[in-house]
């Protein structure tokens, strides 16, 4: 293949939600962030590809909290170094009380043409009771700005099976959500995940159980779906053909690099990644060590690891994956089952099957 994806991590954010564990720090200063946003053209003056770039990802973290001059210096100099695809899906991720009508304009004006909002839920006693800093209004205000501005392409990030949440206030969420307009829905159960508050706490929350969860993914998939969402990804809908092409790249094994702390790289027929410290990643960058990767030390994928990524990734999208001989029967009798269809050797799962797609993945992997 010859496109490749770039993803740039930007660790930045106010303040720390109580559930997440991403690699992410609250309350930097001004001067880490220019020392990282030096450290991050440092390495993109020491990567060069003939590649077409098909996607630019500025994930994090909020990539707004790096300041919206840097991030536009970023892309600028994306633009100059590497040649972008005419199409190329530029999408910037913002937490919606970080960003205001100027910023999102300039970003827009720079080249972003995607921006991924982290809307979460549309219940304001929800959205405080997980630490996060802004209220449903807030959303809606940023992405009615992003439309003004000239974002046709606008993602909300929602997350369900959250303490205390029933199928109605989801459903009520849901309809809100979508009366935005946003073209595209990336939706996550939540994770507890060991050293976040919200861990700490979990004996005082009340925690759905793995049923109601499956019951909000199925709620969440029929009600999308009847607003005239398809589900194209286990946890990602779209309207109007509006699928993340950056993620479509993660799913179809298209080479990616990462630049920024913490952040994964799939390149060279490797999987490797940056140190997840933003000191000791501005430290090695000012001594001209890059990439500071385990690059050395990741080994090249095998062809029967490949294989089974393959099948791994590809049936985690509406597009499915090619089914080795050796597990035909098995695809066969799973879509005779509801799952999905199996045609061409090609096994595809609908959202009945993406709901336990876990154990239909490891069922094909067993029998290749
Ligand atoms: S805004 Fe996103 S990255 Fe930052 S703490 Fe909250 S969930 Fe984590």
């Amino acid at each position: 293949m010859n496109n490749i994806a770039l993803y740039f991590h930007i660790p930045f954010c106010v303040k720390k939600c109580d559930y997440c564990a991403f690699y992410s720090l609250g309350g930097a200063n001004d001067t880490v962030k220019e020392d990282y946003f030096n450290a991050l053209l440092s390495q993109l003056s020491f990567f060069s590809t003939e590649k077409t770039v098909s996607s630019v990802y500025f994930g994090g973290g909020t990539p707004p909290m790096l300041g919206i001059e840097r991030l536009c210096k970023l892309l600028s100099t994306v633009q100059g170094r590497f040649k972008l695809a005419d199409d190329c899906e530029i999408t910037v991720e913002v937490n919606p009380k970080t960003v205001d009508f100027n910023g999102l304009k300039q970003l827009r004006d720079q080249g972003f043409n995607r921006l991924s909002v982290g809307v979460q839920s549309a219940d304001d006693g929800i959205l405080k009771s997980v630490g996060r800093i802004h209220s449903f209004a807030d959303a809606v205000e940023c992405i009615e700005n992003a439309h003004k501005v000239g974002f046709d392409n606008v993602s909300a990030d929602i997350i369900f099976a959250l303490p205390s949440q029933t199928k109605e206030m989801l459903s009520d969420s849901l309809s809100k959500i979508m009366s935005t307009n946003v073209v595209h829905i990336s939706a996550y159960s939540l994770q507890l995940e060991e050293g976040t508050p919200l861990y700490d706490r979990r004996d005082s929350l009340a925690l759905p159980t793995e049923e109601i969860e499956e019951a909000q993914y199925e709620l969440l998939c029929k009600e999308l779906s009847a607003g005239g969402f398809m589900h194209y990804e286990i946890s990602s809908f779209c309207k109007d053909g509006k699928r993340s092409r950056h993620n479509l790249a993660y799913w179809k094994r298209t080479e990616y690099f990462g630049f920024g702390a913490s952040a994964h790289s799939f390149y060279n027929n490797r999987r490797f990644s940056n140190v997840a410290d933003v000191n000791e990643y501005i430290r090695l960058s000012e001594l001209g060590l890059f990439a500071p990767t385990d690059y050395e030390d990741s080994p090249e994928i095998t062809p029967e690891e490949a294989l089974e990524e393959a099948i791994m990734l590809g049936l985690r999208t509406s597009d499915g994956a090619e089914i080795p001989e050796g597990a035909k029967k098995t695809a066969a009798s799973i879509a005779s089952l509801g799952y999905g269809d199996f045609e061409n050797g090609i096994l595809s799962l609908n959202s009945k099957g993406f709901r336990v797609s876990n154990s239909v993945i490891s069922e094909i992997i067993n029998n290749i």
